[in-house]
């Protein structure tokens, strides 16, 4: 038996009319001038952008009524997020808490949370975070150092945090710190917090990425109160909950789409007549964009049911992340029509994507990790 399970999804049909109207709301967005195409989610982002969607009812899709959610399918969200990011719109202000951070509360948080964030989340006011990564800690991430000692009514958190996307942009940060001693289960002893990125004692500083963009952030921590109610979950229990936020993480199309705009805008510069060659590299790529789609949603269809499908979550971004470099590589190469120099929409799109293309895969996990997943679901490890 495969260790693998990707039943094949069909959408359905409310899933059109939802389709339909996204890309309405897209053409009309567009047609006012509001935001240039880019879909690489991490980098494109707009907090007004945000409350337009909040106001349409396409963040926290999947939650329950009661906390400003549309209690839609995972299905129907699948839909507006890969008519967001096909057509490059600035969806990185309200991702996080929409993919994750969310979805992590309504596991794991208290009632009192879920009123408190979910529905700010909604309305796209109340953006979150990823405190994971440390300075000595990337893909080991449960040799974290980052402290948080019992104090009176909370805690007291002390450490370090790295790399951490739009933390200067964002409300809070769900944040994994160490509470006990690990003992012979090196996993044990792990809590998250909802973080106040504007609490005393935060040092918010600005890491510039290779494009000479200011994304992410390094984050001192010293002696940050946390009161007990931003506790997430059991303390103790951090790294089941994290390792629960990642099928979340990893599956969606951003892990495939970041350079649609490249493979757009190459097919049109191919025109209708392309050479063999291009419209064979062309046909390749397609083939995989549709391959990975079917996975994605599959993933989406496991998610819907209740499922926790990290492994098939892990196979989705590495074979994603492969595909979404390869494709400005591609065009590179093959550039139709020569260098124009005018920069048009293509080549700013593929410069931009040759920059970023780098860290596609090393955010949300390395490909070695991944791989590393992969491999014990095979009974390879
Ligand atoms: C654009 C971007 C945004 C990010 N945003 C966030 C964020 O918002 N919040 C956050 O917490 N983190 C964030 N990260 C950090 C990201 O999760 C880490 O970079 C990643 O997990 C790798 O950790 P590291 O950089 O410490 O590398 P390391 O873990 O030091 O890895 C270095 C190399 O060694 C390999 N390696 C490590 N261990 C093994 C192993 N056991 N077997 C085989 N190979 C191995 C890795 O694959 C990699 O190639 C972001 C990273 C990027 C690039």
């Amino acid at each position: 038996m495969s260790a693998f399970r990707f039943d094949p999804i069909d959408l359905p049909p409310e899933c059109e009319a939802l389709r339909r109207d996204v890309r309405g709301f897209i053409a009309d967005e567009l047609g006012a001038g509001l935001w240039r195409p880019n879909s690489d989610f991490g980098s494109h982002r707009g907090a007004e952008f945000s409350r337009r969607l909040g106001a349409r009812g396409w963040i926290g899709m999947t939650w329950p009524k009661r906390y400003g959610g549309g209690e839609r399918s995972f299905l129907e969200r699948y839909v507006v997020t890969e008519e967001l990011l096909a057509a490059g719109a600035p969806v990185g202000s309200h991702w996080i808490a929409d993919r994750q951070s969310g979805p992590l509360l309504l596991r794991f948080g208290t009632e009192a949370q879920r009123d408190e964030f979910l529905p700010g989340i909604t309305r796209g006011e109340i953006f979150f975070s990823i405190g994971m990564s440390e300075p000595d800690s990337g893909s080991d991430l449960a040799s974290i150092r980052t402290r948080a000692a019992p104090v009176d009514g909370g805690y007291e958190v002390s450490g370090a945090k790295i790399w951490t996307s739009y933390a200067h942009e964002s409300h809070y940060a769900i944040t994994l710190v160490r509470t006990g001693e690990a003992g012979a289960d090196r996993h044990r002893g792990l809590t998250q917090l909802i973080l106040d990125l504007k609490a005393p004692g935060v040092a918010i500083r600005p890491v510039v990425n290779l494009a000479g963009e200011y994304d992410f952030n390094e984050i001192a921590l010293d002696r940050v109160f946390v009161p007990k109610d931003r506790l997430v979950g059991a303390e103790g229990d951090g790294w089941t909950q994290v390792t629960s936020e990642l099928a979340f993480e990893r599956s969606g199309p951003e892990r495939f789409l970041s350079s649609h705009q490249v493979l757009r805008g190459l097919v049109a510069r191919a025109g209708t007549d392309p050479e063999p060659q291009l419209a064979e590299a062309l046909g390749r790529q397609a083939a995989n964009l549709w391959t990975l789609r079917r996975m994605s949603l599959s993933v989406a269809g496991m998610l819907q049911a209740g499922e926790t499908p990290n492994l098939e979550a892990a196979l989705v971004k590495d074979f994603g992340n492969a595909y979404e470099r390869e494709v400005p590589e591609m065009a590179r190469l093959a550039m139709p029509g020569g260098r124009r120099g005018d920069r048009d929409d293509f080549e700013l799109a593929l410069a931009e994507a040759t920059l970023h293309a780098p860290s596609w895969t090393l955010r949300g996990g390395t490909r070695e990790i991944l791989r590393g997943i992969i491999a014990r679901g095979l009974g390879l490890r």
